[in-house]
């Protein structure tokens, strides 16, 4: 058995975090270290998926969801809904959790933001 991941723990209440919202699928919660004004995380209720890729071919609809649900917070978040939506895919691209999520970024984005 592998060590459930931070957003496992996270959705388990065993690492404080508020959770921003959720479906019977996904939920979301802020980033810890944000990159900029609004950077929010979306995450599979599952751990099954390492990464995009492997997400985008065991459940494609599963990926649809997440897709739709950071359009919903970035309404909810933003002034004009507009947003970025980044999957950082392996460790020499700045994945340090391997449990899949979208990272929402919104609001005053620099190109620092880029690689968050
Ligand atoms: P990755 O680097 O894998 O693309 O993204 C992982 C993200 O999870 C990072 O941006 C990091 O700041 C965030 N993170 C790590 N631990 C925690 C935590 O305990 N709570 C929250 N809310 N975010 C976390």
């Amino acid at each position: 058995m592998t060590e459930p991941s931070i957003f496992t723990r996270i959705l388990n209440g065993e690492i404080p975090a508020e959770i921003i919202g959720e479906t019977d699928r996904v939920f979301a919660v802020r980033d810890i270290a944000p990159q900029a004004p609004v950077h929010l995380l979306v995450i599979p209720k599952t751990a099954e998926y390492r990464d995009v890729t492997e997400l985008a071919s065991g459940d494609p609809e599963l990926l649809a969801d997440i897709v739709s649900f950071a359009r919903e917070l970035a309404a909810q978040h933003t002034d004009d809904g507009d947003f970025r939506l980044v999957f950082n895919t392996g460790a020499n691209a700045g994945q340090t959790v391997f449990h899949v999520h979208a990272h929402v970024l919104a609001g005053g984005l620099t190109e620092k933001s880029v690689g968050a």
